[in-house]
């Protein structure tokens, strides 16, 4: 397995929601979407769960295995 080697690169979901937020700035109800190959760590759903609170976003991420649909600190994947 290549687990330590992903997790050194595997956080760009983290940044792609940075870079989502600020392309939808004005836009409050936008949904911010990310897509990536790799299945999301669990800091990063944290994190993902945490800006759909705090921002009122919905936001939704592919990963390599479903779809995460976060709104209001809830996800759609039920924590897995
Ligand atoms: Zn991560
Ligand atoms: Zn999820």
């Amino acid at each position: 397995m290549t687990e330590r080697r992903e997790q050194l690169r595997d956080h760009i979901e983290r940044l792609a929601i940075a870079y989502g937020l600020i392309s939808v700035n004005g836009n409050a109800r936008s949904p911010i979407k990310v897509f990536k190959n790799l299945r999301a760590c669990p800091d990063c759903h944290e994190f993902a769960k945490h800006v759909s609170l705090v921002t009122g976003h919905e936001i939704i991420i592919r990963d390599s295995r479903r779809f995460h649909h976060f709104k209001e600190w809830k996800c759609s994947c039920n924590d897995y």
